[in-house]
């Protein structure tokens, strides 16, 4: 149990790919913040799980990554209720699918503020504590779409390209002090997020369910197959061990080689 002692914020948990990050780090002894939307009830079953699993404090908090104040509520409740933040990931992400000339404004600024800007006022927010502890590890969900584009993606390509540059960022600011800034970038992994793109693009491109799954979504990943939560969720494990103090800045991609072709 690496992790005993130490506390995690993870944004945008209650699903996903977030949760598998809630649960490797649970399972190393962290007390943890979840946060994100959905059911009361499955939230709380959740939580109570991360509890049995840790035997450290889970704690939900429902903050708004649209709102910089609530941002800044959460790292002072963590501080004040957990200790730390020693670990902060960003990882709350909607997504949009449209051509540019459609793209409703609402929904691009939505994107732009909890895919991205939301992630600079944690970083803000935590910095300060983890400099006092000499210790950090700072991860960001990017994406492969932080280092190529698709079309009708406008609003998440730029957000993901904008996690790489202020990841290299706070990793140099933070170089000395023994925190660690790394984003990861997966390629196309089962969950809400995906299943729900399905039908925009199936409207935006005039394709089938199976054609978007096959000819859209897998026909970039060379390996065929759906990247796991799970396995996303064990390089940012790995992030975290005193091993990986070097990996700093670093944009790494678990795409089943999407960005190599
Ligand atoms: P998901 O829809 O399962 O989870 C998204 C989480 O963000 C949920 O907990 C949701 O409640 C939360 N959220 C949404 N709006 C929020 C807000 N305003 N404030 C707080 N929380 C909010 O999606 P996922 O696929 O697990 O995505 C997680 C991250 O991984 C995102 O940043 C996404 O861009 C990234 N990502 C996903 C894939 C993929 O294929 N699924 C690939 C690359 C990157």
């Amino acid at each position: 149990m690496f992790l005993k002692g130490k506390s995690a914020i993870i944004t945008g948990s209650t699903s996903g790919i977030g949760l598998a990050y809630a649960k490797v780090f649970a399972a190393e002894g962290a007390s943890v913040v979840i946060n994100g939307f959905g059911d009361a009830a499955a939230i709380e079953k959740e939580r109570a799980a991360l509890e049995a699993t840790s035997g450290a404090r889970a704690l939900y908090d429902a903050a708004d990554m649209t709102d910089p104040a609530a941002i800044a509520a959460l790292v002072r409740r963590c501080h004040g209720e957990l200790g730390g933040p020693d670990i902060i990931v960003n990882n709350a992400g909607i997504q949009h699918v449209a051509p540019i000339e459609d793209f409703p404004a609402d929904k691009f600024e939505a994107i732009i503020k909890i895919n991205l800007t939301s992630a600079w006022y944690m970083m803000q927010a935590a910095v300060p504590y983890m400099k006092a502890a000499k210790w950090g590890r700072i991860i960001s969900t990017a994406s492969a779409h932080s280092l190529v584009a698709s079309p009708n993606k406008s609003a998440y390509v730029m957000a993901k390209h904008g996690i790489a540059g202020l990841t290299k960022t706070i990793a140099l600011e933070t170089a000395t002090d023994g925190i660690t800034v790394n984003c990861i970038s997966p390629g196309y992994v089962w969950t809400p997020l995906v299943e729900g793109q399905i039908p925009d693009t199936m409207k935006a491109r005039g394709l089938t369910r199976e054609q978007v799954l096959n000819d859209v979504l897998l026909s970039a990943q060379p390996t065929k197959e759906f990247v796991t939560p799970e396995q996303v969720a064990a390089l940012a494990l790995f992030l975290c061990r005193d091993e990986a103090k070097s990996i700093t800045g670093a944009n790494l991609s678990v795409d089943g080689g999407w960005t190599a072709a």
